[in-house]
């Protein structure tokens, strides 16, 4: 097996307990993994005050922050197949995703770079002769920035590039599940020479080590990407030492269909929307609203796109579908797909065993159109879970996207522009795609609506929630200050 330490204070430290990691692709332990509880966890945050309060990261310039997280693109670059590799043991996740998406890694740490040096304060006009006034632009301070099991280079990048270009330090926590891409990518972070302390990274089960990072008291603020019931904790814990929070939560994003849509197109995107990283995705389009006099035509197009998938070995290049990250995940989605077929949904695709011996759960298409209720059209499965409804008109498609407590992200198909304006301006979520879908950049915020979180990810203003501001009062006057009983 191999093995993986946790990163405290620039050393790589062993902690005194250990668990093991499971390939999905197998059910088999593959790694072993040091465990952060209560001491580990106090180790780091001690570690990223010290590093932020010390004078050669607070005097270090914005620029060679910059060049900090310049080198470490290059270096995840150097190392992608070696990183995505691992991502793809752990998480079971496919090796043309996880390759992909290493790419963006170091292109997100690029955008953050080139930024650290244009976060400006601004001079304020003030209507008092004898004032110059300014507002410089601070670091929020030591940030815990807390990730889920998918994507976790990708989503510790969103926290971590923005964070050290406004000048914070952190101690990242990678999910339990699935670690070793993050504690081997602590290597990287050593590598490119950052200051000890200044990024931690460490991982540990919810209430040893999630919480006790949450409720530290020296927490500036929590970045938090996961589900729903987590971030409620969160929030519990950000009452104890009053951090501010952003939430990147779950979603049942809308795949609206209109009659005059590219279906070929649109089914293809529905394909990538729903069973791209076998639908552990927080985008998954998992809602399929489908305009009714194409419903036929677009499920057949659909259903023959899904029995041609490639499921097989994650490690694969071919393979276009592999494993559930985790078996009690896998246990869940069979019990919600059982549970909405009792309630009158149709299985139109899956549901069945795949033959494989890991967590495989098959690309799976349910008719809900006579049981809107059911829970596979409410509840974030993070499986490959389709539930299809019908639409009849235009408001019809708004009132059934915004029946979700949830607001992420929306896919809209039609070739009619006007149309496409108004659904884009209804649709309650924070990403709405026009005809495409599971498109990011480093420039565009993400980030939801209602239960799917607050705050955003991606693009400038991301960078300015790392920071605060504070206000300069200069008073330019030579003269003795007078009537010292007013305010000025
Ligand atoms: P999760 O909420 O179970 O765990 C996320 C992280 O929180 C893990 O590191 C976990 O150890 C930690 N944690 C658990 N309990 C904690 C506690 N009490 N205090 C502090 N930390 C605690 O999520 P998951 O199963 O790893 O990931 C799947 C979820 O993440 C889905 O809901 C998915 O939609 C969401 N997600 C959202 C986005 C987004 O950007 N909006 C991206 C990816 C995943």
């Amino acid at each position: 097996m191999e093995s993986f330490k946790l990163y405290i204070d620039g050393q790589f430290v062993p902690g005194n307990t250990t668990f093991t990691s499971l390939n999905p692709a197998t059910a088999e332990p593959w790694a072993c993994i040091a465990e952060a509880r209560k001491e580990e966890t106090d180790n780091a945050v001690n570690a990223a005050v010290r590093a932020f309060e010390s004078d050669s990261w607070r005097t270090l310039t914005a620029g060679a922050r910059g060049r900090l997280l310049l080198r470490l693109a290059d270096l995840i670059e150097r190392d992608a197949m070696k990183l995505a590799r691992l991502e793809t043991l752990d998480t079971g996740k496919i090796i043309r995703e996880t390759r992909a998406q290493i790419a963006y890694v170091a292109e997100y740490y690029r955008f953050y770079a080139g930024l650290a040096d244009k976060m400006d304060g601004s001079s304020l006009s003030i209507d008092k002769a004898d004032m110059e006034t300014w507002i410089k632009r601070e670091p929020l301070g030591v940030v815990a920035a807390i990730i889920p099991w998918n994507s976790q280079l990708f989503l510790s990048a969103v926290k971590i590039g923005p964070a050290i270009a406004a000048g914070c330090t952190l101690v990242v926590k990678a999910a339990e599940v699935a670690p070793t891409p993050l504690l081997a990518f602590a290597g990287l972070i050593d590598e490119a020479g950052f200051p000890p302390g200044v990024i931690n990274i460490i991982t540990g089960f919810a209430e040893e080590c999630g919480s006790c990072l949450t409720s530290h008291p020296l927490i500036d603020h929590i970045a938090f990407t996961g589900g729903a019931e987590t971030a409620r904790h969160i929030i519990r814990n950000s009452a104890i030492n009053l951090a501010s929070t952003s939430l990147e939560l779950g979603g049942k994003s809308p795949f609206i269909v209109f009659a005059d849509a590219d279906l070929e197109s649109a089914a293809n995107a529905q394909i990538a929307a729903i069973f791209s990283a076998s639908g552990q995705s927080c985008v998954a389009g998992s809602r399929l609203l489908v305009q009714e006099t194409v419903k036929e035509q677009f499920l057949h197009l659909l259903v023959t796109k899904a029995q041609g998938i490639i499921i097989g070995c994650p490690q694969d290049p071919e393979t276009q579908f592999g494993p559930l990250c985790t078996a009690a995940q896998k246990e869940i989605i069979e019990q919600v797909v059982t549970r909405s077929i009792a309630r009158g949904a149709k299985l139109i695709l899956g549901n069945q065993p795949v033959g494989k011996k890991g967590f495989y759960y098959p690309p799976t298409i349910l008719d809900c159109s006579q049981c809107p209720d059911a829970d596979s059209v409410s509840q974030e499965l993070f499986g490959p879970v389709l539930s299809v409804l019908t639409f009849s008109n235009e408001a019809d498609a708004i009132r059934l996207a915004n029946s979700s407590e949830y607001g992420l992200a929306a896919g809209i198909f039609t070739r009619n522009l006007t149309l496409a304006h108004r659904v884009t301006r209804k649709v309650r979520s924070g990403v709405v795609w026009v005809n495409t879908y599971r498109v990011v950049s480093p420039l565009a915020p993400f980030g939801g609506f209602g239960k799917s979180g607050f705050g955003r990810e991606g693009g400038i203003d991301a960078a300015l929630e790392y920071t605060t501001t504070k206000t300069v009062w200069l008073r330019t006057s030579d003269e003795p200050i007078d009537d010292p009983f007013i305010m000025r």
